[in-house]
């Protein structure tokens, strides 16, 4: 049920910001700390500025989703929030949580279907759709239609929306001066967009996402920073592990920052959770490049997360 893992969500969020960052800090430097404060100006958006102002429990509020790991963490935040909102809006009643039902069944969601995506991208996406309960309404494949139109189509079979949450950052492609509420430009259908995640970095998503022990999207082990087409996305040239020819050759980045995260996740198994890759995805991918790459997490510098990303021609 949506209940539960808006509960398990929100016990997620509340494990991670009750690390004891001072003696993490040894270990993982002050990205605990930082994504703390981050996950607590994320949650300050959803609670004060957001639910306050569309109901979250009436479908004035979608969610765009799309299997990424950046949706995939605002997707935590907010349904941890959404409990949290919940048990604000029984407060006083004179009858136990038990006797109080959970105002939603499942968490509207939108998906845009443009490109030639992974198949293990499409299975992630389906098991999120399981296991976060989503109502997930999917676009009509269509590489014509923009984006905007999709929406567009979007809105006439959900007129009830008001407002879209969207898992973008400042370090995105034109994110730099976006807003964490504003309404769509004009060349789009009207609405608002929900962007609460502006603030995080690479770190900060990885940090988080790790630590909660949830199920990724298996092409982040396998060297892939940023979820594009199948067409225009390679796994990030930086992440690649050189053969050992003769004297020593280094990958650039050799370690992964988030060992601690893993080790102690929320989980308890201190282990890393993806979807399995598919057979046609690894033969595309292999055929490409047959070497081996460090797994996406391995990646924190922001300016390097699209380098996998070919021009588009
Ligand atoms: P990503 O990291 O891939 O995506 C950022 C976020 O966008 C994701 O976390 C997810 O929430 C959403 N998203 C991305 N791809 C999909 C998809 N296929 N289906 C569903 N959600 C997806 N641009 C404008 O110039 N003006 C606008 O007014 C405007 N309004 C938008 C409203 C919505 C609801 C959305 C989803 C996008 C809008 N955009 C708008 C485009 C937006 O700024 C990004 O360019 C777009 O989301 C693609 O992001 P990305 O691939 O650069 O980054
Ligand atoms: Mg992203
Ligand atoms: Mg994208």
């Amino acid at each position: 049920m949506l209940q539960d893992v808006a509960l398990n969500c929100y016990n997620i969020v509340q494990s991670y910001l009750s690390i004891d960052a001072e003696s993490a800090v040894a270990t993982t430097g002050d990205v605990i700390k930082q994504t703390q404060e981050s996950i607590q100006l994320s949650r300050r958006y959803l609670l004060q500025d957001i639910f306050t102002r569309w109901d979250p429990f009436n479908g004035e509020i979608s969610f765009s989703y799309n299997g990424g790991k950046d949706c995939q963490v605002l997707l935590i935040i907010y349904l941890g929030c959404l409990w949290e909102f919940f048990l604000m809006s029984i407060q006083g009643s004179q009858y136990d949580l038990q006797f109080h039902m959970f105002p939603l069944q499942q968490l509207p969601t939108v998906y845009i279907d443009q490109e030639d995506t992974f198949l293990t991208a499409q299975d992630f996406l389906q098991r999120s759709v399981e296991r976060y309960h989503l109502s997930l309404y999917e676009s009509a494949k269509d590489k014509q239609v923009d984006m905007p139109s999709a929406f567009k189509s979007f809105l006439s079979v959900h007129p009830e929306t008001q407002a879209i949450v969207i898992g973008i950052r400042h370090t995105d492609p034109f994110g730099e001066t976006l807003q964490p509420i504003q309404k769509t430009d004009p060349s789009w259908p009207q609405f608002y967009r929900l962007q609460p995640l502006l603030h995080w970095n690479l770190s900060q998503i990885w940090s988080f996402l790790l630590y909660s022990g949830e199920e990724v999207c298996g092409l982040y082990e396998m060297g892939f920073t940023s979820l594009g087409s199948v067409n225009n996305t390679l796994r990030n040239p930086y992440l690649r592990i050189p053969e050992p020819i003769g004297s020593m050759t280094k990958a650039e980045t050799e370690h992964s920052d988030f060992q601690w995260e893993i080790e102690n996740n929320y989980r308890g198994d201190s282990n890393m959770h993806c979807n399995e890759i598919n057979e046609n995805d690894l033969n595309t991918i292999k055929q490409h490049d047959s070497s081996e790459f460090h797994p996406g997490w391995y990646l924190t510098k922001d300016e390097w997360e699209r380098a996998g990303r070919l021009a588009r021609k």
